[in-house]
């Protein structure tokens, strides 16, 4: 359980915190580790080490199965409030599962960000896809693939599922509106090359109001594509001037360890 690992004796204890249903963080029945790093980050390449004694990474997402995701408009404020912290995310039904060493983590939702949140060599790309995962104990397991723009006229798997996002003239909607795409291949919104930039970093949206729940991340190097006309949809969303860094947020000036493999 990577909570647990050695490099979080740092970590800052919240101690006597439960988890309400809202999942929402209240008083008093248990212990919470705080993250000792902000995400996102720059990931300095040079300073990467590869480490192959890192734990297995292994996807079972069912490659033969087109699953049915459920695409919604995601806000934290109310509608006449804007900000940064919103998305529109895939909400997938049970069984999708990773496991990283051990432990097993389900797939919660598919959401994505323009630019990229993270940045390589202070180099960002188009777009940033988060897979989100979460453990039987509560912790989280982030996938990050980069997405740069192609010209290429077949869509990827990522064209294709964010096709079905609510109409932006009535966004933010008081309800938000929802379509269901029934037949994505989860496999492919992943790379083939699994090698990736592993930390520990926190969540870069707001979680009842924190940014720093601890989460893994594993940040693919291998990068995918979206088509221009995804991408200019989507950024059309969050619209300059008033969000001068689209629906991302930019990058900490931490610098964590980071390990590759
Ligand atoms: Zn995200």
């Amino acid at each position: 359980m990577f909570i647990s690992h050695a490099r979080l004796a740092a970590a800052t204890l919240l101690t006597m915190i439960s988890v309400v249903s809202s999942g929402c963080l209240t008083s008093s029945t248990r212990t919470v580790v705080e993250a000792p790093v902000e995400s996102p980050i720059d990931i300095n390449t040079s300073a990467v080490v590869v480490d192959l004694a890192q734990p297995d990474l292994v996807i079972h997402y069912d490659p033969h199965l087109r699953s049915r995701v459920l695409m919604k408009y995601n806000n934290l404020e109310p509608c006449q409030k804007r900000s940064r912290e919103e998305d529109v995310r895939g909400l997938v039904a049970g069984g999708s599962f990773i496991t990283y060493g051990q432990v097993r983590y389900e797939l919660l939702n598919v959401h994505y960000h323009t630019p990229s949140e993270h940045t390589v060599d202070d180099e960002s790309t188009e777009m940033e896809v988060h897979l989100v995962h979460q453990s039987s104990m509560g912790d989280y397991l982030a996938l990050a693939v980069h997405l740069t723009v192609s010209s290429t006229p077949v869509p990827s798997e990522h064209d294709r599922l964010l096709t079905s996002t609510p109409p932006t003239e009535t966004c933010p909607p008081e309800v938000p509106q929802m379509s269901v795409r029934r037949d994505i291949a989860l496999r492919e919104l992943l790379p083939a090359n699994l090698t990736a930039f592993r930390y520990l970093g926190s969540l870069t949206t707001r979680l009842c109001g924190a940014y720093l729940r601890p989460v893994q991340w594993i940040v693919f190097k291998e990068r995918m594509t979206i088509q221009a006309s995804t991408h200019a949809a989507y950024s059309a969303i969050w619209p300059e001037p008033h969000f001068p860094h689209g629906n991302s947020k930019p990058v900490t000036v931490a610098k964590p360890d980071i390990r590759e493999k």
